[in-house]
C-alpha cells in the first residue's frame, strides 16, 4: 500500500510517506523500525498538521491485537499502542472503572492523543497524558523499552510528539466508574462571564464556553457535573430545554446526551458520540494553551480580533486544564486555559490569519496545541517551555539519527 493517497482525518494534509505499514504484532513493529531509516507512528489521523508524517514508513498500530487489561489492584488498565478511547472506555466501564477525563471525541487513538498533549476540560483535570503511569516505547534501534512514572526520562517522553519512538503499550490510571450530567446554558453575557470566570469554570467537573468572538454573549456554556446537580441557573439564565450543537446548523444526534440527564462518564465527557462524525468533519483546528493568569487579556485580544477571525470560524471553545509536570504538555507547570478554534476548511484563508492569532497569544505564553495549526516555529516555542532544551537533549540521546524526524519536528523543535 503506498502512502501517496493517504490523508489525515480532516483531509487538509496528504502524507508524504513512501509506505504505510500495518503490523499485526509488537514484534513486527520492532522489525519495521529496525529496518527503516525513517519511520513514524500514525494514530487515528486526527491531527491537523504534519506531525504524524514521514518521508519513510508510516506505521499504523490499528491492526495490533487489541489489549485492554484492567488491573483492579493497581488501579490501572494496560492497552496496546493502537487502541482508541472508543475501544478502551466501554471495556474499562464494563469492569466498573473509569478514566478521569476524555477529549471532545472518543475516536482518537490513546497513544496519538497522549503524544500531542490532548486534553479535555476541568479545573482539576490534567491533560489525558497525565493518566499515563507507564509506557513501552520501541526506540530507534527497534528495541522495546519501558518507561515508568518517576523514572528520569518519563516526564520528558510521555508528551513525546512521536519524536522518540513508537509506543506499543500504555498503562493508564483508572478510578471507580462515575456518572456525569451535561447541562447547557445559552447566551451568557461576556461581562458576567469575565467578572466571574473562575466561578464559571468551577461550576462543573468539566466546563466549556463556546463563542464566535464577535458577540456580546458567550453563545453556550456546557457544564458537566460529576455526582452533583448542575447549577439551577447561571447569572439568572435557565438551563437549555433542548439539545444544543455548538455549531448550531449541525445535527445534535452526533452529540452525547445533555439536558442534565446523568449517565456514565464515557457517554458524557466527550462532546461527540462514537458512530457519528465528530465536530463538523469539514474543518481545520487551532488551539493555544495559556497560563490562567493571562485569561482575561487573551479573551480581550481575541474579542478585538473578532472581525478578522469570525468569517473563517465555525466555533471557538474555551476550556481549562490543571497544571502537570510533563515537559512538552501545554499545561506544564501552570494551570491552563485553552482557547480553541474550529475553522472552516479553507486552508489558505486560515493560513493568512494564523500569524495574527499567534501574535496575539504567543506573547501571553500561549503554547500552540501540537496537533493543530499554528504558524509558530522553534524560536517562538523554545521560550514557552521550561524543559524545551531537556527534551531536545532527550531526543538527541534516543534518536540521534532522527529516524523519527519529519519536517514538522524540524520546524517546531529544530533539526
Ligand atoms: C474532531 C476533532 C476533535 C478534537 N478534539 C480535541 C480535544 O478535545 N482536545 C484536544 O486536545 N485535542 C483535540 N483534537 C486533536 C487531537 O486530539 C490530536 O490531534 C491527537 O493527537 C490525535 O490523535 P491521533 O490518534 O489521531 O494521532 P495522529 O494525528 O495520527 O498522530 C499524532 C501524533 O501522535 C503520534 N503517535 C500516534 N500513535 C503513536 C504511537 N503509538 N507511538 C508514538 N507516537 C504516536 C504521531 O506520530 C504524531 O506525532 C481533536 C481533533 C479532531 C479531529
Amino acid at each position: 500500500m503506498t502512502g501517496s493517497s493517504e490523508r489525515n482525518w480532516a483531509g487538509n494534509l496528504r502524507y508524504a510517506a513512501a509506505r504505510l505499514a500495518q503490523p499485526t504484532s509488537p514484534e513486527q513493529v520492532c522489525e519495521i523500525v529496525a529496518a527503516a531509516p525513517r519511520v513514524r507512528a500514525l494514530g487515528s489521523r486526527h491531527s491537523f498538521n504534519g506531525i504524524a508524517d514521514t518521508t519513510g514508513v508510516l506505521v499504523s498500530l490499528a491492526r495490533l491485537p487489541r489489549v485492554i487489561e484492567v488491573d483492579a489492584r493497581s488501579r490501572t488498565v494496560t492497552i496496546d499502542g493502537g487502541a482508541t478511547y472508543g475501544q478502551v472506555a466501554p471495556e474499562v466501564h464494563a469492569q466498573g472503572w473509569a478514566l478521569a477525563n476524555l477529549a471532545s471525541l472518543p475516536h482518537i487513538s490513546v497513544a496519538g492523543a497522549v503524544a500531542t498533549g490532548t486534553h479535555g476540560s476541568g479545573d482539576g483535570n490534567g491533560s489525558l497524558a497525565t493518566a499515563v503511569a507507564a509506557m513501552e516505547l520501541v526506540d530507534a534501534d527497534g528495541a522495546p523499552r519501558w518507561l515508568r512514572r518517576g523514572e528520569p526520562d518519563f516526564a520528558g517522553a510521555v508528551v513525546g510528539l512521536g519524536a522518540l519512538g513508537i509506543v506499543t503499550r500504555l498503562v493508564l490510571d483508572i478510578e471507580p466508574t462515575f456518572e456525569v450530567a451535561t447541562t447547557v446554558f445559552s447566551d451568557v453575557p461576556w461581562d458576567a462571564a469575565l467578572a466571574n470566570f473562575d466561578d464559571l469554570t468551577a461550576a462543573g467537573y468539566s466546563v466549556s464556553l463556546f463563542t464566535s468572538w464577535e458577540d456580546d454573549v458567550v453563545r453556550q456554556v456546557w457544564v458537566k457535573t460529576r455526582g452533583a446537580a448542575a447549577p439551577g441557573h447561571l447569572f439568572g439564565i435557565a438551563p437549555a430545554s433542548s439539545t444544543h450543537h455548538m455549531m448550531s446548523a449541525l445535527d445534535p444526534a452526533a452529540l452525547t446526551p445533555q439536558l442534565g440527564v446523568p449517565g456514565p462518564w464515557l457517554d458524557r465527557l466527550p462532546h461527540f458520540r462514537m458512530g457519528f462524525t465528530p465536530s463538523n468533519g469539514a474543518e481545520i483546528q487551532s488551539e493555544w494553551l495559556l497560563p490562567r493568569s493571562a485569561t482575561l487579556e487573551a479573551i480581550a485580544r481575541l474579542r478585538r480580533l473578532g472581525p478578522l477571525v469570525a468569517p473563517l470560524l465555525q466555533t471557538a471553545e474555551i476550556r481549562t486544564v490543571a497544571a502537570d509536570a510533563l515537559w512538552l504538555s501545554g499545561a506544564y507547570g501552570r494551570d491552563t486555559v485553552g482557547v480553541h478554534f474550529t475553522w472552516l476548511l479553507d486552508v489558505p484563508g486560515v493560513e493568512r490569519i494564523l500569524p495574527a492569532v499567534d501574535a496575539a497569544l504567543l506573547p501571553l505564553g500561549g503554547r500552540p496545541h501540537w496537533g493543530k495549526c499554528s504558524s509558530a516555529g522553534v524560536a517562538d516555542l523554545e521560550p514557552l517551555y521550561e524543559r524545551f532544551a531537556d527534551f531536545r537533549a532527550l531526543r538527541q540521546r534516543l534518536d540521534p539519527q532522527r529516524c523519527f524526524g519529519n519536517a514538522y519536528l524540524d520546524r517546531v523543535l529544530g533539526p
